[in-house]
């Protein structure tokens, strides 16, 4: 038999190398699996991918409709924008849909895109408008939320819809009126009869964490992110459940309306202002490409200050007389564009360096941060790995870090920012004892971590050895987790792993939170476990 080099996968191939019929299957494989997303973060709220590699298929569908015009799907992703409602809320049609925005990652994409605005006009004047060191833009945050759409009557909230897949939505109007931020009644003066008001639905990122932490302890379960969260609590069937969740509300569009009440994009927010919504404080009237790309680099370097999550800047053309013109493209507008920000790294400042000490006694070194949102998921804590590498990083307590995370790995610290490092920041000093047991923590030569020399004296190698030793891949004891080890530790019940074998029932069962029938259900686990293989028995040890 010969070695035959393995093809790569169809799904990793390149788009240009794709023959008709794998760009095909690709197109069907797509379809189902951007649906399939889609249904999970709209109408579930419990997405698995991060919204990068979301992006990256909806990028490679696209690339590969562009390259085979003719075998676009009757369903592609490319002609929905999310998902249709879930049961139990009475549908809302936009009568002006509501579209998504085209994205850009890269600065060269943004100078692309009003390239084209430009190309799009003729007339000198127009030319001078839209002109690259002069052109109007309105640069604000993305908040990473969820999009709701508020119509008003004569002044009054009359219903209050979801985005659903943006010709469709979700009536949640009995919900949105527990907003602080959304006013039951206009203020002021020089409202249209009838406006659809747009905006994001969102929660900032501490009442996110002090929530979750609720859910947590209760043993419920807990959100990704805040933005999962907003759409979980806005998609509520009781409202009274959305009144006790800290929604807010920032207004940035508008869908129908029965007349015009703005020139431009920066006078429409001003009126939003003046009748008594929100509006993002951070907005800024920006004249000429590199305004914006200025400000976009601002943000992405302060963002982590900001009280809630944003994933880009949309830049809007200023004039809505030149935004009508322009007019739409398919999927979205050609006035308006979403500069995301880079998706899986963030900055924030590492407050603490922690220690914790394993089984074997390895001291390990982790990053508590300020909390950050990092490709969809708030981020709290990142290993450091050892001590050398805080060395090379130079990673000092007070530091503002950039924080990576890759799939499903434990986010990491890649970098340093210098610039932002306060004054008096002291290079980081690893323990020399141990943080648990204050004995000795040495390195013997050629080994990066550094060791607990405590034993069995030290508290969290031996706790850390009875985890092992109950863990699932050994005894495997059933009721028997690692919180009730740390507990018996501690009051002396067990000290090494023969202890759990001589447990008693009546003296657990007066513990708190246990009871005659649970304890006697845990000493028959433990009976169970008598009798058990030497190879687990020797891996339990945890001899090597
Ligand atoms: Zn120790």
């Amino acid at each position: 038999m010969r070695a035959q080099a393995m093809a790569p996968h169809i799904a990793e191939r390149p788009v240009e190398l794709l023959a008709e019929e794998e760009a095909k299957g690709e197109l069907a494989r797509l379809a189902i699996a951007i649906a399939h997303h889609d249904e999970l973060y709209h109408a579930k709220d419990a997405p698995e991918i991060s919204d990068a590699d979301y992006d990256r298929l909806r990028q490679r569908n696209a690339a590969i409709e562009a390259r085979f015009p003719e075998l676009i799907r009757a369903d592609s992703p490319s002609r929905r924008v999310g998902a249709a409602p879930a049961a139990g809320f009475s549908k809302v049609t936009h009568r002006v849909p509501m579209l998504s925005l085209e994205n850009a990652f890269e600065e060269q994409d943004v100078r692309d895109f009003f390239a084209t605005v430009r190309n799009f006009f003729r007339r000198p004047e127009d030319l001078a408008r839209v002109a690259e060191d002069a052109i109007e833009i309105m640069a604000e945050p993305k908040i990473d939320g969820l999009s709701a759409a508020l119509r008003y009557e004569d002044g009054r909230l009359v219903l209050g819809a979801t985005r659903g897949d943006g010709v469709t939505g979700e009536d949640i109007t009995a919900n949105i009126r527990t907003l602080e931020t959304v006013p039951e009644r206009l203020a002021g003066h020089g409202w249209p009869d009838m406006i659809e008001i747009r905006g994001e639905v969102y929660m900032e990122r501490a009442a996110f964490l002090a929530f979750n932490a609720e859910r947590a302890a209760a043993g419920e379960q807990v959100f990704a992110n805040p933005r999962n969260f907003a759409a979980g609590s806005l998609r509520q069937l009781d409202p009274s459940v959305t009144a006790k969740r800290p929604l807010k509300f920032f207004a940035y569009g508008w869908g129908e309306t029965s007349a015009g009440f703005a020139r431009s994009q920066a006078e429409a927010l001003a009126r939003f202002r003046d009748w008594g919504l929100s509006v993002n404080p951070h907005s800024r009237l920006c004249h000429g490409i590199a305004e914006v790309i200025a400000y976009h680099r601002d943000l992405a370097e302060t963002r982590a200050s900001l009280p809630y999550d944003i994933d880009g800047v949309v830049y809007k053309i200023n004039d809505l007389d030149l935004q009508n013109r322009l007019g739409m493209r398919s999927r979205a507008p050609r006035w308006a564009l979403a500069h995301k920000f880079a998706a899986e790294q963030a900055q924030t400042v590492m407050r603490d360096i922690m220690i914790t000490v394993g089984r074997q006694g390895t001291l390990t070194p982790t990053a508590m941060l300020e909390p950050v949102t990092v490709g969809g998921v708030v981020v709290q804590r990142a290993t450091l790995h050892n001590e050398d590498e805080i060395q090379r990083k130079d990673a000092r307590i007070g530091d503002t870090v950039i924080v990576q995370r890759a799939g499903d790995v434990i986010p990491q610290i890649v970098g340093v920012v210098l610039e932002r490092r306060p004054p008096g920041a002291e290079p980081y000093k690893f323990p020399e004892k141990c943080p648990v047991c204050d004995s000795l923590a040495v390195r013997e030569p050629g080994m990066a971590a550094r060791r607990c020399t405590g034993g069995l004296i030290c508290a969290a190698q031996a706790v850390e050895r009875l985890k092992h030793f109950v863990s699932r891949d050994n005894f495997d004891i059933e009721g028997l987790g690692e919180k009730h080890i740390g507990a018996f530790w501690q009051d002396g019940l067990i000290r090494q792993p023969g202890d759990i074998f001589r447990l008693k029932a009546d003296v657990i069962a007066e513990r708190e939170g246990w009871g005659e029938v649970s304890a006697s259900k845990l000493i028959a686990a433990i009976d169970e476990r008598r009798r058990i293989s030497l190879d687990r028995f020797i891996n339990a040890l945890g001899i090597p």
